[in-house]
């Protein structure tokens, strides 16, 4: 590898010593430039960055201090000698005040010039080396500012809420999410805030603050900060370790809930109404057969042979409703196969009024219909369509006057394929209509009691529709009679 040799340049007018010099220097391994006059002395050591200067004091162009001066503004840390015979006290102090290393008297001997420059490189070098170290150490600096200021934003960007406690139940960190859970309005740091959030919360934090040691355990708690289910969270609490491993205090994390605890909540009630709607045809089916084995009851067989008949009606009904409710549980589960298939939407209604033939003629009621040509074909699942208008159909035929009539129309406009039918029926008041599709919803009148049904048939309706986003309008007259349409989006 090549030495690295000090880079000199020695500025001084007289050839005699400047030659001499260069060719000592050299000798003893230095890499050494020469400037004949001040001027050009500055130019090459402003250009170029020596480690070393020899600058004369006196020369005919501009003076040593002049150059001194021009050096020491471009490169700070290249170490300046001054040289000259005429030195006076005064001159020597000017010099090293304007950053000259220190001057050295003419005529001088080689080992006293060695002795000064090597004094003077050893000097740069420590400068240069200090100085990396520092550059470094900002560097560092800036990078742990940048880092630290990154994961400020990343834990203030969080949905979650995250707070941090040290050991004695003092704030040292939060993000605003933080605060728009708990709601704390003037929080600050450094404040002792377990008596100010809600107790649930203090308590999974105490859980952790009361061990002195430090217990990899995370403490998980929910809360209803809001009733009825308006805000709910979970609260999950876990230590935060010293780098020697003691407890430094608590992270607490918060977490928005709500639309979970919805959904279990509408599950629950679900569940429950099943429960509520199976009991009663099962009690009334249980009721005629205690009566029937009841010999005290003394039951003719006429009676025995209606309430046989009765159960049947309501064991049928139980029937059907288990089989919408497990239709309805295969579509939210989405366990069912769909078939798609392309489909003429006025050939399946016109299908299901063929079909339901038998029941128009028991009720004498009629249908008109209009089919638009060339409707557009609908891809979809044939049995989840034709029972969407089963239902539909179904329905305007069993809430129909006898004799009554149903309109059918099926059309396009815009990008849905519309199809409404409208009965002359029992219709429905207006605060009916806001409940129609929910599950086991049925209208209780004097012209619903003698009609069955298990309130589940629109429910499946609404689902059907919304799977294939179209939608579901109902308009009606209580009395009069009532229209639904159905829009189903197609592709153009
Ligand atoms: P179901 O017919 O088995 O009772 P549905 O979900 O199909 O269940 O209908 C829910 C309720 O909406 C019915 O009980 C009835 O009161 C009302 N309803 C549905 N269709 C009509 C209609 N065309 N005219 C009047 N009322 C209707």
């Amino acid at each position: 590898m090549d030495e690295i040799k000090p880079k000199v340049i020695i500025i001084d007018d007289e050839k005699g010593l400047r030659i001499g010099t260069q060719r000592l220097l050299q000798s003893e391994n230095f890499d050494v430039d020469t400037a004949e006059n001040g001027l050009t002395g500055i130019k090459m050591a402003t250009d170029f960055e020596y480690d070393l200067a020899i600058i004369d004091l006196k020369m005919p162009d501009v003076d040593g201090i002049t150059v001194l001066k021009a050096i020491k503004k471009a490169h700070p840390n290249t170490v300046c000698f001054i040289a000259t015979a005429y030195a006076s006290y005064d001159t020597a102090i000017e010099a090293t005040k304007l950053g000259a290393f220190t001057y050295i008297p003419k005529p001088f001997t080689p080992e006293e010039l060695l002795r000064n420059l090597n004094a003077g490189y050893e000097r740069r070098l420590i400068t240069l080396e200090t100085e990396r170290l520092k550059k470094e150490r900002e560097e560092r600096l800036l990078e742990l500012a940048f880092e630290k200021s990154r994961l400020n934003t990343i834990v203030n960007s969080l949905a979650d809420g995250v707070f941090v406690v040290n050991k004695n139940g003092e704030l040292v960190l939060f993000n605003p999410s933080a605060i728009k859970y708990i709601e704390l309005n003037e929080v600050i740091l450094g404040e002792k805030i377990l008596g100010i959030l809600p107790p649930i919360i203090s308590e999974q934090i105490k859980k952790i603050l009361d061990n002195t040691t430090f217990e990899n355990k995370t403490y998980t708690a929910e809360v209803e900060l809001k009733p009825e289910r308006e805000l709910v969270v979970e609260i999950k609490c876990s230590p935060v370790p010293h780098p020697d491993g003691s407890l430094a205090g608590v992270v607490a994390v918060i977490r928005n809930i709500t639309e979970m605890k919805k959904v279990e909540y509408v599950k629950s009630q679900f569940v429950s109404m099943v429960a509520h709607e199976l009991k009663t045809p099962m009690a009334a089916v249980l009721g005629f057969l205690n009566i029937i084995l009841n010999p005290e009851m003394k039951v003719t067989p006429e009676q025995e042979h209606d309430y046989m008949n009765r159960s049947r009606n309501r064991l049928n009904g139980l029937v059907e409703m288990v089989n919408d409710l497990l239709d309805i549980s295969r579509m939210e589960m989405k366990t069912k196969q769909r078939e798609l298939k392309e489909l003429n939407i006025g050939e399946i209604v016109k299908g299901t009024v063929d079909f339901l033939e038998l029941e128009l003629k028991k009720k004498g009621v009629t249908v008109t219909s209009k089919y638009q040509d060339n409707l557009p074909v609908f891809k979809a699942d044939n049995n989840e369509i034709t029972r969407l208008f089963t239902n539909i159909i179904g329905n305007s035929i069993k809430y129909n006057k006898d004799n009554g009539t149903i309109d059918v129309n099926v059309f396009t406009q815009g990008n849905y394929i519309v199809t409404k039918i409208a009965d002359t029926g029992i219709g429905m008041k207006p605060e009916d209509k806001v409940r129609l599709f929910s599950e086991f919803f049925r209208v209780k009148n004097e012209y619903t009691r003698s009609i069955s049904g298990t309130g589940l048939g629109l429910s499946i309706v609404k689902r059907i529709v919304e799977s294939y986003s179209g939608k579901i309008e109902v308009d009606s007259e209580y009395t009069k009679g009532s229209t639904f349409t159905i829009y189903l989006p197609f592709t153009k």
